[in-house]
């Protein structure tokens, strides 16, 4: 395993461990996943990847401050609040719609982070995220580096490629990994590997993949097989099965997924391997891609951990 130092943060050792799908005992398949939800308990998982040449553009610079958006209870926005922070540079974060009467858990942790936070209307957001409008940007928050919405970048990409790196060659036939952006999926596209690569997209019908990746500059001749019945109904949205799916998955394997994003894509992974999707022998590796800080957005006392 590698060392994953690159911004002096102190992190833990990624681990692959064999999991159970909780589906009656398959001798014939295996399962894994890589932890990177372990890396950090703040900054877990795909997150601190994606950032890693953000961080360094805006080290080098004179001014040292990034300019990034995202939601309310977005994991991008609280990794790059508490990576800024470690690396002693400025964060400002451009946040989708009105404050609430009750900041989310998020916001609170990213100002505690020294984040400055600024409101945006949404259809102002929405074309500023999308596309940043830097002379805009700059006359209101003064010079900086611009981290697109939810690190969607070639650099972001780059680093994410970085995750390939934890995985043996040679090892697994497939590789599952859930979708946002489709950064980190473009970053491990771009590792060249020769495992299966499996997209669980966190959103419904997600029909632009391709096209993302075409613009993070994935050559198009490698493509993922994208799974779409997973997305339960949408971003963020959830329902019981999915919960007391997340609640089972901790009692077996003893590890905590989040529900936006990899708890949609192991239950895919169990479905998938109930309907005879993977060939026997195949060995599957998930990557846990962290994000176990937006839990704290559900009711209480519906996780049993
Ligand atoms: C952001 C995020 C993703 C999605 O990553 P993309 O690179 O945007 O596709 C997946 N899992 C978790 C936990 C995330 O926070």
């Amino acid at each position: 395993m590698q060392e994953t130092d690159f911004v002096n943060m102190e992190l833990n050792e990624v681990v692959i461990k064999k999991i159970s799908p909780i589906l009656p005992q398959r001798s014939d398949l295996h399962l894994y996943m890589l932890r990177l939800d372990a890396l950090h308990p703040i900054v877990s998982g795909n997150k601190l990847f994606k950032l890693k040449y953000y961080l360094e553009e805006a080290l080098q610079s004179t001014h040292r401050t990034l300019l990034t958006f995202g939601g309310a209870y977005s994991n991008h926005l609280a990794a790059t609040a508490y990576a800024a922070r470690e690396a002693g540079l400025r964060s400002i974060a451009c946040v989708r719609g009105e404050e609430g009467r009750k900041p989310s858990h998020t916001l609170d942790f990213c100002r505690s982070q020294q984040m400055e936070i600024h409101f945006m209307e949404r259809e102002l957001y929405r074309q500023i995220s999308e596309t940043p409008h830097e002379d805009f940007l700059t006359s209101r928050f003064g010079p900086h580096i611009t981290i697109p919405s939810g690190g969607f970048g070639v650099m972001g990409a780059r680093g994410a490629r970085d995750i390939a790196d934890f995985i043996p060659e040679n090892s697994f036939s497939h590789i599952c990994v859930a979708v946002g952006t489709a950064t980190t999926l473009a970053g491990l596209l771009m590792a060249g590997r020769k495992e299966k690569i499996i997209a669980f997209p966190a959103l419904k019908g997600m029909t632009d993949i391709p096209e993302r990746l075409r613009k993070l500059t994935v050559q198009n001749t490698i493509q993922p097989e994208v799974m779409q019945d997973y997305s339960f109904g949408g971003f963020g949205k959830w329902n019981m099965d999915l919960i007391s799916y997340m609640n089972r998955f901790y009692k077996v394997n003893n590890i905590p997924l989040d529900f936006v994003y990899n708890a949609k894509m192991m239950f895919g992974i169990t479905d998938l391997i109930r309907k005879g999707f993977f060939p026997p022998g195949s060995h599957i590796l998930a990557i846990h891609t962290g994000g176990l800080q937006g839990n704290d957005s559900l009711p209480a006392n519906l996780l049993a951990f």
